[in-house]
This record gives structure tokens, C-alpha cells and sequence, in this order.
């Protein structure tokens, strides 16, 4: 049993806390991913941090590295089997199912969510047990634009970021007219290898998966291997033509690569992963693809969808590896000094008109002395210290300090909140 970390200030293991400063750019880097998918008509959906276990043993695959080995469960005191998110494919598509939004007349249903997933894994650089994603379903039609039109957007999104290192990788897995005759032909294959135990268990239950063993030992042996591309059916080889065309004509470079198969078990047809070369070996900075069946894996109707997950956490070690500083707006514009009782009162009442009018101000709170307050003004990033004391309250004004020049001048009182709106504009 593990007991309460040494350090009871310690959060778990594989978990970290956002904070300020570092925190706004996390929040900028969800707005910016989110931003191309809300200009394509996709609705914001949140679901619950948790679901029943079998959502994701259904759905998700119990041969997936997701389900067999990182999930956390829990059994509720009323034995409700339950599981926290490791992904957000699968609820998703449930909820949809539940809402009836699929029978609303208007396919694909498409949404987006935000949100933290959790998985136990062995926590290193990029890979944590707690982490956030931003992600996009479009749900019922089968359509190669709807999957060009989901990568386009992450390539915006990246793009709209300042990322340039990342590189696109592209497959189809066939579909259920297709899929079996190239799984047979794989196990054959990989049956004949020099693998473990439990590999020999993945061929048996998902062969596929055994293409995107990280093992160098099992990579050497898979030279050879049939390749899906091989095996398409006449259907699925047109349908990755034209997502291929519809990409190319959109200007989006990507590589074919034959061996992507991704680790949950519901993709069909197009697959595809955004890897960044600065991440060392947790590259993949997003990835998703075609699940035409997963409706009927947990008990719905035949829907089409396609959909894909970019992770936020390892998005902002890409721009920290490409060296890219987004442009954050300092949160406080202006910073309020008083000098005095009555001027304490004054100040607060000017603080509430300027947020009011939309000016970011803060306060030097805790009765502070001047050059404490002074030193608390610059340290917020505000451009404008307001300061007053008796004699301009007197005067009926207020002195506003430019901090980048150092320059001050009076302000009447009244002119204040204008003068200082106009400032920022
Ligand atoms: P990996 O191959 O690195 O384990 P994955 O295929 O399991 O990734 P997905 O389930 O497709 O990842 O999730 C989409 C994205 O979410 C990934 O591309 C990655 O950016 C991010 N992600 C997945 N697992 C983690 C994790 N444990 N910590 C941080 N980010 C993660
Ligand atoms: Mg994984």
C-alpha cells in the first residue's frame, strides 16, 4: 500500500499542477487547438470524468495497452463498476447515443470537448497519468472530406500556434470487408516469429497491434510483414485516394505509413498521428482516424465516424522545443496604488469601474507601503500604475505612471476609466 507522500505538499505521481505563470499558456494553447473546430460548426460537448467500466472494455478494446494495463477503475460503494476516462472517443459517441443528437436530422453530429483523461503509465517526459486533451468527433457520415477536413483543421491549429516541426503520418485500416483476410494473413506471419508469450497472446487477439511494438527486436523481425496497403478492398483503396487528393489539393503534406495502426482497436479506414521531432520518443502530439464500427461495438446504431485527440500537455513541450513564446496579453493592464485611508476607498471604487469597462486591474492589497506596492506594480506586468494620495484627491485627480517610460501625469478623477480604456486600444 502505498502511504501519503513524505512531502504532503507532493501531488501524485505522474501529476502536476498547472499555476500561473505557466498556466496561461496552457489555457492559450486549448483556445488556439479548439479555435479551427469552432469555425467548422463543431459544439462543445463535456461528458463525465468518469464512466462504466464497460464503455471503454467495449469500446475502447480489452487488448489494448489502454484497457488491460492502463486504466484506473474503482468499484463505488454501491458496486458500480467504474472507470476514469483514459480517452474520449467512447463517451463521446455514448452520450450522443443517450442525447439522441445522431436522430437530430443533421449528420455528421459534430463536437468538441476539453478535458483531462487519466491513464496509468509509467510516468517520463510527455507521458503522465493525469493530462489534457482537446478533441473533435464528427459522428454518422462517411465522407473522405469529413476526415481531410479534421486533419486540415489540427494542421491550422498547430499552425495558428507557430509549430513547424511536425509532420503528419497517414494509413488506412481497411474495414470489416477487408480487414479479416489481412489479419489472417498477418498471424500467419507473425506466428512463425521469435516473440513472448504475451506477444504470441496479442497475435491471437489483435495482430495488428503487434505492427506498433516499440521493441526494436520486434520491429527487426517485422520486415516483411504484409502490409495492409497490400490487402485493401477496392472501396477502402478508393476512399484513402481521395482523403490523399482532397489533402494534397488543401496543400498538406503527409506520409504514408504503411505500419501506423494506433493503440485503441476501433479505428477502421483512415488513421493518422501528428508526431513532433522535437519530443523525443513521446512524439505523437495527436493522432485519431475512422471508427465506422465503434457505435455498434457499444450497442448503437451503424454511424459512421471519424474524429481525433491532440494532446494539450505535450503541444506545450513542442512550442518549449521549437522555441516558440506565445504572445500572452498581460492579465493586469493596470495596477492601483494607494496612499492612504481615503485614498484606499477612492482607488477600489476606480478598480471596480475599470474592470467594469473592461481594463484587466489589480490592487495593492494588505495596506501595503509605496514601494512595496511599487515593486507588486511591476511585477504584474501592468503598463499603468494608478497611484493617489490626500493632496490629489484634494485635487480631485489621480496620477497615472506609465511604467515602461516611467512617465507620470494627472488625470482628473473622472476622466480616469476613459483615459485609460483609450490607452489600451
Ligand atoms: P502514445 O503512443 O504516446 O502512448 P497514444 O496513441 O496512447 O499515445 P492517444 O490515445 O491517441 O495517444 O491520445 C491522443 C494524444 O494524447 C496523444 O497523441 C498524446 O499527445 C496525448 N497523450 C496520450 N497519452 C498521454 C499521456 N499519458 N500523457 C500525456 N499525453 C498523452
Ligand atoms: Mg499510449
Amino acid at each position: 500500500m502505498t502511504i501519503y507522500p513524505v512531502n504532503a505538499f507532493a501531488a501524485p505521481k505522474g501529476t502536476y499542477d498547472l499555476t500561473p505563470p505557466d498556466s496561461a499558456t496552457f489555457l492559450a494553447v486549448r483556445e488556439a487547438l479548439a479555435a479551427p473546430l469552432r469555425r467548422a460548426g463543431y459544439g462543445y460537448i463535456e461528458t463525465p470524468g468518469f464512466e462504466h467500466v464497460e464503455l471503454f472494455s467495449r469500446g475502447v478494446g480489452e487488448s489494448t495497452d489502454i484497457v488491460s494495463k492502463e486504466m484506473y477503475t474503482l468499484t463505488t460503494k454501491g458496486g458500480t463498476e467504474l472507470a476514469l476516462r483514459p480517452e474520449g472517443t467512447a463517451s463521446v459517441l455514448r452520450a450522443a447515443l443517450e442525447r439522441n443528437l445522431h436522430k437530430a436530422g443533421n449528420l455528421p453530429v459534430k463536437l468538441w470537448y476539453s478535458g483531462s483523461y487519466y491513464r496509468y503509465e509509467r510516468p517520463q517526459a510527455g507521458r503522465y497519468r493525469h493530462f489534457s486533451q482537446i478533441g473533435a468527433e464528427a459522428i454518422g457520415a462517411e465522407d473522405p472530406a469529413l476526415d481531410a477536413e479534421l486533419i486540415i483543421l489540427a494542421v491550422d491549429a498547430y499552425r495558428s500556434l507557430g509549430l513547424r516541426e511536425f509532420r503528419i503520418l497517414l494509413n488506412s485500416l481497411g474495414d470489416k470487408e477487408c480487414r479479416p483476410a489481412y489479419r489472417a494473413a498477418l498471424q500467419d506471419f507473425l506466428r512463425a516469429l521469435d516473440l513472448d508469450d504475451e506477444t504470441r497472446r496479442r497475435i491471437e487477439i489483435n495482430p495488428l497491434r503487434v505492427l506498433d511494438d516499440k521493441r526494436e527486436a520486434v520491429q527487426k523481425q517485422l520486415t516483411g510483414a504484409p502490409l495492409l496497403r497490400d490487402h485493401l478492398c477496392e472501396a477502402c483503396k478508393e476512399y484513402h485516394e481521395r482523403v490523399r487528393v482532397l489533402l494534397t489539393a488543401a496543400g498538406i503534406e503527409f506520409e504514408d505509413d504503411e505500419r501506423l495502426v494506433r493503440g485503441l482497436d476501433y479505428y477502421t479506414r483512415t488513421t493518422f498521428e501528428f508526431v513532433h521531432d522535437g519530443l523525443g520518443s513521446q512524439s505523437a502530439v495527436g493522432g485519431g482516424g475512422r471508427y465506422d464500427g465503434l457505435s455498434e461495438m457499444i450497442g448503437g446504431p451503424a454511424l459512421p465516424s471519424v474524429g481525433w485527440a491532440l494532446g494539450v500537455d505535450r503541444t506545450v513541450l513542442a512550442l518549449r522545443a521549437e522555441g516558440v513564446e506565445l504572445a500572452l496579453p498581460a492579465a493586469t493592464e493596470v495596477y492601483a496604488v494607494p496612499l492612504g485611508e481615503e485614498a484606499r476607498g477612492v482607488l477600489f471604487g476606480l478598480v471596480t469601474a475599470l474592470r467594469r469597462a473592461g481594463v484587466g486591474t489589480d490592487f495593492a492589497f494588505g495596506g501595503k507601503g509605496l514601494k512595496n506596492a511599487m515593486k507588486s506594480a511591476n511585477r504584474s506586468g501592468a503598463r499603468f500604475a494608478l497611484l493617489a494620495g490626500e493632496r490629489d484627491l484634494a485635487d480631485g485627480v489621480v496620477q497615472v505612471k506609465d511604467l515602461e517610460s516611467g512617465e507620470q501625469k494627472s488625470v482628473a478623477l473622472d476622466a480616469v476609466v476613459d483615459e485609460l480604456s483609450a490607452q489600451r486600444s
